[in-house]
């Protein structure tokens, strides 16, 4: 950022109104000094490009995109990195003296947790509910832990091989039905559906398939404790939830507006006070 200056980074995309976004990116500022604003943005899918012009014409330091921006935002990037270009979609953009870079950091969020588990997930298997923009991160995030098999279900099979194959990645896909056997053997389980949000709601009712030694990871932060959650540990499974993923993807962006290193613990807590019921 230039002396003289205030920083501005933005949150582009339709639906933004519950964004936990501006919270988490303020909060950090924050607490480092940093003169920088965050806020989210509704931006309507044919005003991206423009936006996005607009945006580097006013000197932000970056930006990020989500739904449903996060595949046509690579086509107005400069460059992107290999992550971003594998999943074919971006979720920040970084100002660079050439144009916007593009990246993707929900993958270095997704993994944030996994950080202890990781040499116990090597060479096992796993089964993703759920073939949208999340599941590919999180796909392509088991395939650089070396996760060797991977399980996609959907009600849309035809979409959880088309992210396998995407992704080049060894597994199947499988509707929701008969696929207890994979659920049991995998070393770990992620929701990546919307399913939960509801507090008695779970894409996978059948609490005894979970067993000690796995780990069962839902992607939703609202709530912080779902049914999945909860089913997973009374079975003694390890289960993690959705805001470090939220809270991590946020800090790998913000590392790279900035230059200086994300107050994770801050930023957690602010976004847990707003959570609070
Ligand atoms: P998306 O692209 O819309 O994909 C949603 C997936 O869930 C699709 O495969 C969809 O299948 C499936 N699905 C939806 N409703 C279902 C139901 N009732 N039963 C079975 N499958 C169902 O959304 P996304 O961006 O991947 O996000 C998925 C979830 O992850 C969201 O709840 C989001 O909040 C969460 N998320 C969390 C983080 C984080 O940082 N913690 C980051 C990204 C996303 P169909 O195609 O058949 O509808």
């Amino acid at each position: 950022m230039s002396p003289g200056t205030s920083g501005l980074a933005v949150l582009m995309g339709d639906p933004v109104g519950h964004s936990l976004s501006p919270t988490i990116h303020n909060a950090a500022a924050q607490a480092l000094g940093i003169d920088l604003t965050y806020a989210a943005c509704r931006v309507e899918p044919d005003a991206l490009a423009n936006a996005t012009r607009g945006l580097w014409a006013l000197g932000a330091v970056g930006a990020n995109v989500t739904i449903p921006h996060k595949q046509t935002v690579l086509s107005l990037a400069t460059s992107a990195s290999a992550t971003a270009r594998a999943l074919g979609a971006a979720n920040t953009l970084v100002r660079r003296a050439e144009g916007w870079h593009a990246d993707n950091t929900d993958v270095e969020g997704f993994l944030a947790p996994l950080g202890p588990y990781r040499q116990q997930l090597k060479g096992g298997s796993a089964v993703v509910f759920g073939a949208g923009g999340a599941a590919r991160a999180v796909v392509y995030g088991l395939k650089t832990v070396g996760v060797s098999y991977v399980t996609v279900v959907a009600r849309r099979t035809g979409q959880a091989e088309q992210v396998l194959a995407d992704l080049d990645v060894d597994g199947e896909a499988h509707p929701f039905d008969d696929v207890r056997h994979r659920v049991t053997e995998a070393g770990i389980v992620v929701n990546a559906t919307p399913v939960g949000m509801r507090l008695d709601e779970t894409p996978w009712p059948d609490a005894s398939v979970f067993r000690g030694n796995q780990i069962v990871y839902d992607l939703l932060y609202r709530p912080a404790e779902t049914r999945l959650m909860r089913d997973a540990r009374s079975q003694g499974a390890t289960a993690i939830g959705g805001l470090p993923m939220l809270v991590a993807q946020a800090g790998a962006s913000f590392q790279q507006w900035t230059g200086r290193d994300f107050p994770f613990e801050v930023a957690h807590q602010a976004a847990l006070d707003i959570l609070a019921p």
